[in-house]
Formats: C-alpha cells, structure tokens, sequence
C-alpha cells in the first residue's frame, strides 16, 4: 500500500464538526485536507486548505476532487454509496471501505453482519410493515424499539412500543410505523441494560490494531450529553467488547477509526448495538487525555502510517455543549480545568451539537 507521506491531501466527504477535527490532526502532521460538502459553510472548511461545496451527485466535481487527493475519506455515514464506489473504482483508496459504510448504513445488514462473527445483539427482527410489528413483538414478548434500517441518527427514526403483555395493539403498531415514515425497519427487543460502553478502535492497512479505553456514555433526548473514562465497567467487559470490536475490524477489512456502540448488562456481559465507520463524539476526550487521539490516528491509519499510542494518561470527561449550551463559552475558556473546543457554526440550533469540553483529571484505574 502506498503511504500518504507530508505534503499530500487527504479527500474528506463531509464537512461537518468531525471533518474539521481530522483536519486539524492531518495539518499537525503536516498533510493537506481537501473537504468535500453538498453545504455551505461547512465546519471544516476553516481548516481545510481546499474545499468543494457540491451535490454528491455532481460526477464532474467528484471526478476533480478525486483528482487532487492522494486518499479519500468520510466522516458521517448517511451519505449515498454511489459517489464513493466511482471514486473507488476510478483508482482513488477509500478507506474505510465503502463496504464497511453499506454495511453500517443498513441496521439489519449490521446487526446480522454483528451476529455472523459471533457478538451478541439484542434480539432483532425485520419489519416492514405494522402487521410484522405485531408478530415480532408477540415472539419477543417484551417492549421493543422499532428503527428504520436506513438514515437514522441521534434517536431520530426510531419509536418505542409496549410489550404486547402492555396492551401493543394492531393500532400502536400502525401508528409507531407511521412515525418512522413508513420505511424499512428492524423491531429490537428493549435489553434492560446497565451502561453504555463504546470502543474506539484503529485498524492499519497491515492488520495492526490499537484500542483506546471504553467511555461510558451517558445519552439525553437520543443525543450523547457525556462520556467518562474509566467506564467503571469491569476489566472482563472492557476486554468483550474489545474482542468483538477487533473480530469486526478484521471481518470488515477495515482501515481507520471505527466506533463500536456496547450495552454492558448486569452480569458484565455485553450486547453490540451499532457501529460507525469514522471517528465518533465518544472518543473526542482522547484528544486531550492520550499519547495519540483519535482524529490523528484515523489520519495515520488511511494514510498508511504506523498506528499511534491509545494509552490514556488522564481520567477524562468529555460534555457535548448542544443548542444554547454553547452560549457558556466565555465562563467555559475562563475554566482552568477545561479544555474547550468550538465548531464554529453560526446558527444554535436545539439539538445542535455546537463544541465540547474536557475535563481531566489524574488517571485511576
Ligand atoms: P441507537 O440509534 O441504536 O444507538 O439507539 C439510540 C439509543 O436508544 C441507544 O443509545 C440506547 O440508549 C437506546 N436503545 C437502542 N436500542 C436499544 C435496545 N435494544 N434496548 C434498550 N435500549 C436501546
């Protein structure tokens, strides 16, 4: 594999907060970003030393961003396939492969992927329709979660249903399908978990693998609010949810930054609940509290670059600052323990994530 050497330009699909963060990681080491956005204004074009603000369906403008670029990344992954696979194909390395984002880009496809290398999931079940609700509900015989299989995010696309002990009738079913759009889904059954766990993992062209310690993640109105290391989850758990990421990596072929999402249950097993292809906000606190973080490291991993250190040297807390939150920044950079970052988007929206901030403190456990 070619190595993407100081003075190349990394291609980056997206411009969003993620895209602006790996840039400023790929501009400390020296390489270029060109960002790729169908937005104006995006987050990552004030660190990026090129953009093109274009649909993802304009071949002209994607045949000339693949022109310029030595790799091509993403950095969110609800993004059509098709302008990615005529990069692919027109000799450009995408990395992750455009089939790890098929494959996190449909719910059922992932969850069966999930299962065929042997992690456990809650119990699923195809629906596309609210009669298929029904009957899958009846054979869980617990409350469910129904998600649409495609394009959902931060808890949008998603309805909870009673169990049918609870009373799910044929009009709950229509209805929570209705809420969904009607589209594609898969039915969960609800896991009465205890915490939530993710593992921010790196795979390098070579096989070689690197794995920060596992966040806690604490969630509110389906958007992550904060994430702690160290998880107090157990050793044996950190490690589950390591080995299942790692199984996953390798079955995927994988180059780069992955997020893998665990529910940790009371008897310290775990259940894989989602992955994202790309760097991810649970692992924004290893910017500040590891030899190497995450947005360096997926830049070191798709350019074919020796994986950095994931030792983390710090306890850390990292808070999502969403909407209004962000309007605290000036108390925020007058905070000696916190570390603030700002995405530099001009409307705050509710819901919005607008910056983050970082709190360490001496590392334990
Ligand atoms: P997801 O979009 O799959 O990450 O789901 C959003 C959030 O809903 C998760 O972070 C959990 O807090 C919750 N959730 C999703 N699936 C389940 C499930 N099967 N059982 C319990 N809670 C769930």
């Amino acid at each position: 594999m070619t190595i993407v050497a100081p003075g190349g330009t990394i291609g980056i699909v997206g411009g969003g907060q993620l895209g602006r963060m790996l840039a400023g990681a790929a501009t400390r080491l020296g390489l270029k970003v060109h960002i790729y956005s169908d937005t104006e204004n995006p987050p990552a074009a004030d660190c990026a030393a090129q953009t093109t603000i274009a649909s993802y369906e304009d071949n002209e403008a994607i045949d000339a961003f693949a022109a310029g670029v030595d790799v091509v990344t993403y950095e969110f992954e609800n993004l059509p396939v098709a302008p990615l696979d005529a990069l692919a194909r027109s000799g450009v390395r995408v990395a992750p492969t455009v089939d790890a984002l098929r494959t996190a880009q449909d719910r059922l496809r992932e969850k069966e992927f999930a299962e065929s290398l042997g992690a456990r999931v809650a119990p699923f079940a195809r629906v596309d329709g609210p009669e298929e609700i029904l009957d899958a509900s009846r054979s869980f015989g617990a409350p469910t979660i129904l998600k649409t299989r495609r394009f959902g995010y931060d808890g949008k696309g998603q309805a909870r249903l009673p169990s049918p002990d609870d009373g799910l009738d044929a009009g709950d079913a229509t209805r929570a399908w209705e809420a969904v759009g009607a589209r594609p889904c898969i039915l969960e059954s609800l896991v009465d978990f205890v915490a939530e766990i993710s593992v921010i993992g790196a795979r390098a062209p070579s096989g070689e693998m690197a794995f920060y310690d596992p966040p806690r993640n604490e969630h509110a109105d389906g958007i992550l609010r904060r994430s702690v290391v160290p998880s107090g989850a157990a050793a044996a758990t950190c490690d589950a949810a390591i080995d299942a990421t790692r199984r996953l990596l390798t079955g995927l072929d994988y180059v780069g930054v992955v997020a893998v999402e665990f529910f940790v249950m009371a008897d310290g097993g775990v259940i894989l609940n989602e992955f994202a292809p790309r760097v991810h906000n649970s692992g924004h606190w290893t910017e500040d509290a590891c030899v190497v973080g995450q947005f360096e490291q997926h830049i070191r991993a798709i350019c074919g670059w020796p994986l950095g250190n994931p030792a983390r040297l710090a306890n850390a807390e990292m808070i999502n600052l969403i909407g209004d939150d962000v309007w605290r920044w000036a108390d925020l950079a007058a905070d000696p323990s916190a570390s603030l970052r700002l995405y530099g988007k001009s409307e705050a929206r509710a819901g919005r994530k607008m910056g983050h901030v970082t709190r360490l403190s001496p590392a334990t456990g």
